[in-house]
């Protein structure tokens, strides 16, 4: 489903999770079609026009969420107008969970959260995608990778500390500047 040997992975929600909302809407477009067939064609219009308003509903809702994730990061980002956007470096992520109810589980969808290791709060979720166990499975190892780059040996002890230090805090080999 996922394409993850891109770079960039942009997810919506899936369209699964309007199933109750696109449910609704085929029933009134069911009944306003028989009630119009049957001359009330004012009423039956009127229940067409709930439909759409279920179906737009559906698709505003899923295109006003895009969730990215990157090599170095993933955010989440909601609204159309007033545009709200979180994001989290992938190094600073602490925890990766998946949340599924019932009906998500049965429809194979429910929410990534990241937790960041700054506040110790859920601080972007990707809600309502297809597969998270996926998503959460790949951005667990976009993660350790992100960690890896982030890191370089020293040379004197062999251990690996972060890629800024100019003091290795194990053995105290200086890089010295530059
Ligand atoms: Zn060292």
């Amino acid at each position: 489903m996922y394409n993850f040997n891109l770079d960039v992975l942009r997810i919506r929600p899936s369209w699964r999770n309007y199933i109750v909302k696109f449910f609704i809407a085929g029933g009134l477009f069911l009944i306003g079609g028989i009630v119009f067939a049957g001359g009330g064609r004012r009423i039956g219009g009127w229940f067409f026009l709930i439909a759409l308003v279920f179906v737009l509903i559906a698709v505003i809702q899923r295109f006003s969420r895009l969730y990215t994730l990157t090599r170095e990061s993933v955010s989440a980002r909601a609204g159309i107008i007033a545009r709200h956007e979180n994001e989290i470096k992938l190094t600073d992520i602490r925890e990766v969970g998946v949340r599924q109810n019932i009906m998500e589980r049965f429809l194979r969808t429910g929410t990534v959260l990241f937790a960041s290791a700054a506040t110790g709060g859920v601080e972007v979720k990707f809600e309502g995608v297809y597969d998270p166990l996926s998503i959460k499975e790949e951005a667990n190892k976009r993660k350790k990778k992100a960690a890896v780059q982030d890191k370089k040996r020293c040379p004197q002890c062999g251990e690996f500390i972060w890629k800024h230090a100019k003091v290795c805090p194990h053995c105290g080999y200086g890089f010295g500047e530059g």
